[in-house]
Order: structure tokens, then C-alpha cells, then sequence
């Protein structure tokens, strides 16, 4: 296990995403886990014989927050091509997910966070799955990503997936007490019912209880396809938004990914219960789900935050091809000016990070918050010249490639683009392997 120590990263390009956008070249000064300091070239107060970083030559973030993954399906990723949202879950990815042992679950997990990590993500919000939750968190853990997680819930249709109320609530319950603030506070927590219409009103009301007794996060998925709405009003009588809301599955601490389709009167019960919207734009394009209204949610004063969902509806876990879509897919609607790269770089950082109730400790760089910090290479031909708009570079140019050093808590996770936690080669040899015995198991040939 790596700890952290202290360390002054010189001479980068600092964009710190604090209140005013600030961006300088300077030091960024990591002490006990947390920014101690951030300004101009040598004008920290630095003990002598403290490690230093050289960061000349690159930018110096906050990490990306993304507020919605899957770890289980990073073993999937290509393994469910060209297909719609509702035949993509149940001939594919239901079965697949059912088929996981603990063994495959981990790898998975590690195969997700390497690449979480190697491209500059620090924090993710995962939708788990249904058994095995702890091997997501012991990845995390080992790995040393910031993760929030938790129990997917399925108790309604058939399925290896689906499991009785009861029993899926309570396994949710000790997952919680043993992992919510583990690590260091590193770990925790979130509910994860699938989504409507694979929960029962006993669930979705048991979970919103079990979540908000323990100061958890509620995260689901809703209003990602027009098929999907018409199967919840067929299921419930209500539109999906009122139909949660009436769970219970509104508010402060509810992320709902996708939210693609949604009348007026949704608009507004989302705006009036601050309850944050996750976007996934690449996921949105691939399952042909449509494009999210973001700049009217956004002017509505809904909360939104970036995720890139999972490996096989994306195919990528990167924050940067997340921000540059979610950016690009608004300005042919709505002109060149929509969603300017300080906005979407804000949304996959202290957005990210207020969505998960993180805002205080992450999310930006400002002396006394954890030591979360990502540092992009622009020795690249497609990162030069440089210019006055980093700001544009990260959102519009950079590629996970770029990431050269990632810090979680201080704790270097990525050096010189290479993992530091984890043996990346046994990582990709086992996911290979374990693909081939989950599709065996789920009676997929050829995935
Ligand atoms: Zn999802």
C-alpha cells in the first residue's frame, strides 16, 4: 500500500475550479493527505527537504468526479453491440451480470478503475450489482480510487438477478455498515435500486428508508428511453419521475442517471427537490436513447453531473470523451456558445463532487481539501500550441492518454501513466479469461 506523503507539484499549469475559475502556472502543495497550498511559482511556505513534482510542461486539476459507472460491466465492453436500451439489458447485460462470480466481479472492478484512474477519474458513483458488492469495494480499496457504490436491487421479473425484497434490502443493510466511510473515508456507500421497473414499491420505499437512516445516497436510473416510459406508465399509471417521486426517490441526496425524457411537470419536481441529474452523453448516443436537454435542466437550476455509465454502452470510462460530447451534442441545437468548456469542466469536477455530498472535501484545488488532483501532459501534438485556454485543451483536446500522475488523498495512484496500486498486464490477462467463463456461463457464445 502507498502512502501519502508530502509533496509540492512545481510549475504546472494550476487550474483549480474554485469559485472564480482561477487558473495560473504554479505549485500545488499536498500535506497530510490535503492541499496545503496553491499559488505562484516558490511562494508556498514549504518545509525544506518536502518531495517535489515536476509539473512544467503540464496542467494540474482537480480529478474527475464521475456520478455514474458500472464496474461489473467493464468486463462486458463489447461484448452487447447495437442494441437498444431494453434488448441491450435483458440479452446481454442481465445475463452477463448474472453469470459474474466473485472472482470475475473483481476483475472487473480492477479492469474499471485502471482505466478510471489511468485517465484522471479520482471519484466514481457505481451502480454495483445484485451479489458479490464487497469485491467492488475490496478493488477500490487496493486500488485507491475514491468510490461510492452499492448493492444493484432487482426484485421484480425473473432472472438470476432478481431476489426477494427482504433478502435484497437486508444484504444492502450490512454492505452498508461495513463499508460506508471505510478506507479512510475513501468508501462509501449508495443504495442502488436498477431502476423502476425492477423494484417493487416495498423495495424503493425500503431502500429510500435504509439510505436516508444512514445518510447514504440513493442512485438510480430514469427516464433514459421513450420505450422505457411507456413500460412504467404501463407498470405504475404515473410518469417515471412522479412515479419515484412518490417512492420516496426524490431529493438532495437521489442521483438519477440518464433523465433524457422528461415532461415539464418532472422538470420542475426535479428542480423544486434538488435532486441531481447524472449525464451520460456517449450512452445516450449509443443505445439511441436521444439527447438530454442539459442546458434547460441546468437553467431550471437542476443539478447536473457527468458519468460515463458503462464499458458496454460507451465504450469508454473517460472523462474526457464525457466532457467533450457532453459540450459538442448542445451546440448544434443551440449555438456555439452552449456549454462552454468552464462549465462542463466544472460539472466533472466540484459539480461531480456536490452531487455526492463530496463538495466540501473534493472537487476543486483549494488549501484544506483532500488531496484529489490530476496532472495532464501536454507534450502532445493534439495539446499544442499552447494558448490561453486550458480550460478548451482539457475539455475539447485532452484523451485519457494524456493523464501522466493521479493523487487520490495524497496517495500517488497513477506515475508516469502507469498504475501504481495494481499490476495492469495480470489485470487485462485476467479480464480476458474471466469474459470467456461469465459468457460461458450465461450460455453466450462468441462475445
Ligand atoms: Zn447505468
Amino acid at each position: 500500500v502507498t502512502v501519502a506523503q508530502d509533496l509540492l507539484i512545481e510549475g504546472g499549469t494550476v487550474v483549480t475550479v474554485d469559485a472564480t475559475d482561477r487558473v495560473f502556472v504554479g505549485d500545488v502543495w499536498i500535506r497530510d493527505k490535503r492541499i496545503a497550498g496553491v499559488g505562484p511559482p516558490r511562494s508556498l511556505a514549504v518545509p525544506p527537504g518536502t518531495r517535489t513534482l515536476n509539473a512544467r510542461g503540464c496542467i494540474v486539476c482537480p480529478g474527475f468526479v464521475q456520478v455514474h459507472v458500472h464496474l461489473c460491466q467493464a468486463l462486458f465492453r463489447g461484448a452487447a453491440e447495437e442494441r437498444a436500451l431494453l434488448p441491450w439489458l435483458s440479452e446481454r447485460i442481465w445475463p452477463l451480470e448474472g453469470a459474474h462470480d466473485a472472482a470475475s466481479l473483481r476483475t472487473s472492478a480492477e479492469l474499471g478503475i485502471a482505466e478510471l484512474l489511468l485517465g484522471g477519474t479520482t471519484t466514481a458513483l457505481d451502480m454495483g450489482t445484485v451479489r458479490h458488492g464487497r469485491e467492488i469495494f475490496g478493488a477500490a480499496a487496493r486500488m485507491g480510487i475514491r468510490l461510492v457504490s452499492g448493492k444493484t436491487h432487482m426484485d421484480v421479473g425473473s432472472g438470476s438477478l432478481v431476489e426477494s425484497t427482504d433478502a435484497s434490502v437486508k444484504e444492502a443493510c450490512l454492505l452498508a455498515d461495513e463499508f460506508h466511510g471505510a478506507a479512510d473515508g475513501r468508501l462509501h456507500y449508495a443504495f442502488a435500486p436498477r431502476f423502476i421497473l425492477s423494484c417493487s414499491p416495498a423495495l424503493m420505499q425500503a431502500v429510500a428508508h435504509e439510505a436516508r437512516q444512514r445518510g447514504c445516497l440513493l442512485h438510480t436510473h430514469a427516464s433514459e428511453s421513450p420505450g422505457e416510459l411507456d413500460a412504467v406508465r404501463a407498470a405504475t399509471g404515473k410518469d417515471n419521475i412522479i412515479a419515484l417521486h412518490d417512492l420516496g426517490l426524490t431529493g438532495s441526496d437521489v442521483v438519477l442517471a440518464h433523465c433524457v425524457w422528461l415532461n415539464d411537470a418532472e422538470q420542475a419536481l426535479l428542480a423544486r427537490t434538488n435532486t441531481v441529474v447524472a449525464h451520460c452523453p456517449s450512452t445516450n448516443l449509443k443505445l439511441a436513447s436521444g439527447i438530454a436537454r442539459i442546458p434547460e435542466l441546468l437553467s431550471d437550476g437542476i443539478r447536473v453531473a457527468i458519468g460515463a455509465d458503462g464499458a458496454p454502452c460507451n465504450n469508454r470510462l473517460s472523462a474526457f470523451t464525457e466532457m467533450r460530447l457532453a459540450s459538442l451534442l448542445q451546440k448544434p441545437r443551440l449555438g456555439a456558445m452552449a456549454m462552454p468548456a468552464a462549465q462542463v469542466m466544472r460539472m466533472m469536477t466540484q459539480g461531480g463532487a456536490d452531487a455526492l455530498g463530496l463538495g466540501r472535501d473534493i472537487g476543486s484545488l483549494e488549501v484544506g481539501k483532500r488531496a484529489d488532483v490530476t496532472v495532464v501532459d501536454l507534450q502532445r501534438p493534439h495539446l499544442r500550441p499552447t494558448t490561453s485556454s486550458p480550460l478548451a485543451t482539457l475539455v475539447y483536446a485532452a484523451e485519457a492518454g494524456d493523464v501522466r500522475d493521479v493523487f487520490v488523498d495524497g496517495a500517488a495512484c497513477v506515475r508516469n501513466g502507469r498504475l501504481v496500486r495494481a499490476e495492469l498486464a495480470a489485470v487485462l490477462d485476467d479480464a480476458d479469461r474471466a469474459l470467456l467463463q461469465v459468457a460461458a456461463r450465461a450460455g453466450i457464445a462468441n462475445p
